[in-house]
């Protein structure tokens, strides 16, 4: 019989582990044959989300996760939940239309109403909080932010404001910032916990979910056979691939991505008086560069703080150092700030900053490359890839359509080819 887990090991120097409501009991590698209607492989949010929506419609469901669930992107992010995708709202209208745009922007919508409704009725502890800010930096920013303004009223979405250089600076106390769009519908939580409600509220729908389970192998077929690393299969109807995942046979959809690492350090708590020294609402920020400082308070008031992403996929020293010094450039108030914690995790990008979805077999579903803005996109396309194996296929078919080629330079000169351009926004972003 397969061992059983209880506890957090897995989770590693993560503020969010250390502060994990992890009641969750989960089997752990899988090691003989089960049935099921839809195998879900990866424990992250698109998984999980995928698993609930599948297992509240009456389908058997078993989940495998290589490691812990949530224990990659979805646990340890910034946990800033906002509307859209990496692609801006003009982009967005520009590359597939204005109708398109409005259902895809629909689409993010209802993801938000999505968490927010499992939130309540699984009475998730997660530390949901209202209010975002995009902070222009300089007069360029202004410029696209209030473009992005018009296009997402464009879009319908008349729900988000300008804040000029004083409304702006009265809620975030910092001289770096010029002016902003305010989203009073984006929120922060924590995702970890959050996570861990969902996969709690699939399990008492039905789903069994296996961690330190990795699946292998994928054999299409009516029924698909799933092959786990620890020598079990999974003989299901229909699979779906949540996340980035490497799985023999993938190699044509992974081409399409590439994963970066970004950062996160938690501060010592600062106890709320100085936390007011730095914004006057405990509200998320992040700024419009391309790769962004943002940063929220946690229920503890301690500042968590992400940035300074890298496309090497190799580990440098000292990032906690170099974010503690962003920290205190951009909130001299902060002199004394110490930080406890730092940790990274894995951005999939695809070239054209939109989700990559589709099916490698009629009965095999893929989605991946939610880059840095994938809390509400993947937890929506949990539930339309959930829907589309029930046969609702319309909003699957919106987000299938999207053209995505591979990223150039064949194996060998990818992430080389990769870094250079990443290397033209990191300059854009220091000219201003
Ligand atoms: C540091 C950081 C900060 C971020 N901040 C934000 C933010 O503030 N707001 C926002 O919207 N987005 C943010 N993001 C992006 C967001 O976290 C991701 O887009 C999202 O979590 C991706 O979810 P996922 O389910 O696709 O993948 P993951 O969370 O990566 O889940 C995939 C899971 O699959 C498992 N797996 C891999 N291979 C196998 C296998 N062979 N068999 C079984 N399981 C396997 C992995 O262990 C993993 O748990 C951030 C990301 C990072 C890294």
């Amino acid at each position: 019989m397969p061992e059983k887990y209880e506890n957090a090991k897995g989770y590693k120097d993560c503020w969010y582990a250390l502060t994990a409501n992890r009641l969750l009991v989960t089997l752990g590698g899988l090691n003989e044959q089960v049935n099921c209607d839809v195998c879900v492989i990866g424990g992250g949010f698109t998984g999980l989300s995928a698993a609930l929506e599948l297992a509240e419609k009456g389908l058997s469901v078993t989940l495998l996760e290589k490691e812990t669930i949530a224990g990659s992107a979805s646990g340890r992010n910034g946990g800033q939940v906002l509307r859209g995708y990496s692609k801006q709202p003009g982009a967005l209208i520009g590359s597939y239309g204005l109708d398109t745009a409005r259902q895809m922007s629909n689409i993010s919508l209802e993801g938000l109403a999505l968490i927010l409704g499992r939130i309540k009725a699984h009475a998730i502890p997660c530390d949901l909080k209202f209010g975002h800010l995009t902070a222009a930096m300089n007069g360029g920013h202004v410029k696209e932010l209030k473009k992005d303004i018009d296009d997402l009223h464009r879009l319908g979405q008349n729900d988000v404001t300008w804040l000029d250089r004083d409304a702006a600076r009265a809620l975030v106390h910092t001289e770096a910032y010029v002016g902003g769009l305010f989203d009073q519908k984006g929120a922060h939580f924590h995702p970890l916990n959050y996570a861990l409600g969902i996969a709690q509220a699939a399990q008492a729908s039905g789903a069994m979910i296996y961690e330190h389970t990795a699946a292998v192998d994928i054999v299409p077929g009516s029924p698909c056979k799933v092959i786990t690393a620890e020598g079990g299969t999974v003989i299901a109807k229909h699979v779906i691939i949540a996340g980035a995942l490497d799985i023999k046979g993938l190699g044509p959809v992974r081409r399409t991505s590439l994963t970066a690492t970004a950062h996160i350090v938690s501060t010592l708590p600062l106890g709320m008086d100085a936390a007011r020294q730095v914004m006057s609402r405990d509200i998320a920020v992040a700024d419009a560069r391309y790769i962004m400082d943002y940063y929220r308070f946690t229920n503890d008031y301690r500042l968590l703080f992400g940035g300074n992403c890298n496309y090497s996929n190799r580990e440098y020293p000292g990032e906690g150092t170099r974010l503690k010094k962003r920290i205190k450039k951009i909130f001299p108030q902060l002199e004394n700030i110490e930080i406890e914690h730092c940790w990274h995790g894995p951005l999939d990008l695809t070239a054209n900053a939109m989700p990559h979805v589709g099916r490698l077999a009629p009965q095999i579903y893929f989605a991946h490359g939610f880059g840095g803005h994938g809390v509400i996109a993947t937890n929506m396309m949990g539930k339309i890839l959930a829907d589309a194996v029930a046969g609702q296929t319309e909003r699957f078919d919106v987000f299938d359509k999207i053209r995505h080629n591979p990223l150039p330079g064949g194996d060998l000169l990818r992430r080389p080819l990769f870094m250079l351009g990443m290397l033209w926004y990191r300059l854009r972003d220091i000219l201003g």
